[in-house]
């Protein structure tokens, strides 16, 4: 599990994310199903915490802490989709 501090803490993954051609798939709201490198999926957890987001993905890196890229393929999904979801603040 990790915190959401800063995009440049993604910048790695993503780039990696990119290049695997991740697969994503929605369970439900912050709840992802995120295809690992050997054809199995990862389930990958983004919840707000306080005012912290946070990030869990089962696998081994995210275990020790580390910014792996099937959380950051979970979270741009995630992020639209919360996007989507918020009601126009004022009008
Ligand atoms: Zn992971």
């Amino acid at each position: 599990m990790f915190i959401l501090e800063s995009k440049a803490q993604l910048e790695k993954a993503i780039a990696k994310a990119m290049k695997t051609r991740t697969q994503v798939k929605f369970i439900s709201f912050g709840v992802y199903a995120v295809s690992g490198s050997k054809g199995n999926f990862y389930t990958v957890e983004c919840k707000k915490v306080g005012n912290d987001k946070q990030v869990s993905c089962e696998c081994l890196g995210a275990s020790k802490g580390l910014v792996c890229y099937h959380a950051v393929s979970a979270l741009s999904l995630h992020i639209g989709i919360a996007r989507q979801r918020q009601e126009p603040a004022s009008r």
